[in-house]
């Protein structure tokens, strides 16, 4: 007997981050978070080309599909590649078979003119009918003007704003920054260490915060939380059995049951993942028995009544292929990476 539930959320990802496993070691250890955007992921975003983005929104859709996510919420950052890269994803993304909302992150770190090519990326896919947000990286790398050309451009097209918020210390002005441009469509990212509450949508990511040390939100504090993974994979169980034992840590009372609201809150992000219906290797599916089993997985995972993954693997796509491809365009991004 097994369980199904709709397709799972994940509201804050980074698919190129896909290639980064095994990356060579940056020149030096990062000491903060500061340095791990300077001497990790500020590198490599400069290194990524088009191609390199289509493999690796393959493979982290189809890594999403192999944990029963079929609706990815994207953040996405390629500064010497930023016309089409958008549509790159979608494209790769449908074609896995896996719903996607993209954004392109606005930020002033690459001067003006690479703020303005962001903005113009996420108006030109917008425009076209793409399903996404407007992306923003952070408030410590916009100046005013640029945060309220990305406001602007929000309301002009009637979509929200994706930004990380107040993830590190170091960005905790945010609150002041963003407490009269925030509004209800929009996704904040983190809010770790976020004076106040906002309108919009909290996406926490457990293991990524954890992973660059910068502290515990204590998201249950928001009306409005859903779950990411900052971009290291789709796996949204084992976020949910994550964001749960972080939350006992603070509180012995936190129950499963308000982790499972934070992956509700992801399904009405994405509405469409209710038509979706993934069957997975347990029964029941119900939030006191997941926080406690690993290794649950998806047999079956049909997106809008086609079935993109049985006990064989993708239907629509070959995944060796695309780990072997991806695997060949992470060697070009790791060599690009080291002369740049
Ligand atoms: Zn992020």
């Amino acid at each position: 007997m097994f369980d199904t539930t709709p397709g799972l959320v994940c509201a804050h990802h980074h698919l190129y981050a896909a290639l980064a496993r095994g990356m060579p070691a940056p020149p030096r250890e990062p000491q903060e978070f500061t340095e791990i955007l300077e001497l990790v992921w500020w590198r490599l975003d400069r290194a990524l080309d088009l191609e390199m983005i289509r493999w690796s929104a393959r493979l982290g859709a189809l890594e999403a599909l192999e944990s029963g996510t079929t609706a990815i919420i994207d953040h996405h950052s390629s500064p010497n590649a930023i016309e089409g890269s958008l549509d790159v994803i979608a494209q790769a993304c449908a074609e896995v078979g896996v719903r996607v909302l993209c954004c392109y992150e606005v930020t002033d770190r690459n001067g003006s003119d690479g703020a303005k090519a962001g903005l113009a990326e996420n108006e030109r896919f917008l425009r076209a009918g793409g399903p996404g947000f407007v992306g923003a990286h952070a408030c410590f790398t916009l100046s005013d003007e640029t945060l309220d050309a990305v406001c602007g451009l929000a309301a002009d097209l009637g979509v929200g704003v994706h930004v990380h918020v107040a993830e590190d210390l170091v960005d905790a002005p945010a609150g002041d920054r963003l407490a009269d441009r925030a509004r209800d469509d929009w996704l904040l990212a983190h809010a770790t260490h976020l004076d106040r509450t906002l309108p919009g949508t909290v996406v926490h990511s457990p293991r990524s915060n954890l992973h660059n040390a910068v502290g515990y939100g204590w998201p249950a504090r928001f009306p409005r939380v859903a779950l990411g993974t900052d971009g290291i994979g789709a796996d949204m169980l084992d976020e949910f059995r994550l964001a749960y034992v972080l939350a006992r840590d603070i509180d012995l009372g936190t129950t499963p049951d308000l982790t499972w609201s934070w992956l509700e809150t992801g399904a009405a992000l994405v509405p469409g993942v209710l038509d979706d219906l993934v069957t997975w290797t347990y029964s029941p599916m119900d939030p006191w028995h997941l926080a406690y089993s690993t290794g649950v997985h998806p047999l079956q995972v049909e997106v809008s009544g086609e079935v993109v993954f049985d006990e064989l693997g993708p239907t629509r796509v070959d995944a060796g292929e695309i780990r072997a491809r991806a695997a060949e365009q992470a060697d070009r991004l790791f060599r690009r990476m080291a002369d740049l």
